[in-house]
């Protein structure tokens, strides 16, 4: 049952962060008045933040990660080996393979993952953007570190019917991440060595 808020503005706050992902209403609302009791500056400083996240982040021109500059640090880092792709779904990704520490190379982004379920496509997903790295040369190896799904499968065998060449070293993730296993929820540890301890991608029993 809805409140009669009495108040449109508390309304509207409301309805706006009850639209955010594990947030009903009744947590909304206990949000929105938490703020109305902090100072003034505190919930303006959210605001701000998240008019600032909306109007200056931008996507890395290379590898799609999220960035405040028109290349992310880690594409610029030089002392990064620029040789290694590590492929993944989405920049939470990135995020939790860092937390790591155990991974040098680079990353792309591929913004998705092929789901004919959900109706995603190879061109939903930033493979041309990928295709161009690769096209440039200086890439030895792409590691594909998707999630250990069907649909990781699928798009693993994408990606290695699409890129596979001998001049390129196809590897995925060691099995320390189970089968059916978000990369989000793996522990660092067993993440770190499943990165170190990588294999050679097969394909599996393709007939
Ligand atoms: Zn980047």
């Amino acid at each position: 049952m809805d409140l009669n808020y009495h108040s449109k503005l508390l309304e509207a706050a409301v309805s706006e962060f009850s639209r955010l992902p594990g947030i009903g209403r009744k947590t909304a609302l206990r949000l929105v008045l938490h703020l109305l009791k902090q100072e003034k500056g505190d919930a303006e400083a959210l605001g701000n933040a998240i008019i600032r996240l909306c109007n200056e982040v931008k996507q890395c021109a290379v590898c799609m990660n999220i960035s405040d500059n028109e290349t992310c640090p880690i594409c610029t880092d030089s002392s990064r080996d620029h040789s290694i792709i590590c492929v993944v779904e989405s920049i939470r990704d990135i995020l939790v393979i860092e937390n790591t520490r155990q991974f040098k190379g680079v990353y792309h982004v591929l913004s998705g993952i092929i789901s004919p379920m959900d109706g995603i496509g190879p061109g939903d997903l930033t493979i041309p953007a990928l295709d161009e790295r690769l096209k440039q040369g200086g890439v030895k190896e792409l590691i594909l570190a998707l999630s250990a799904t069907l649909e990781g499968d699928t798009t693993n065998f994408y990606l290695y019917r699409k890129f596979h060449s001998p001049d390129l070293i196809m590897t995925t993730l060691a099995r320390g991440v189970s089968v059916g296993d978000e990369l989000e929820y793996t522990d660092e540890i067993t993440l770190g060595r499943s990165i170190l301890n990588r294999i050679p991608f097969e394909v599996k029993s393709e007939k």
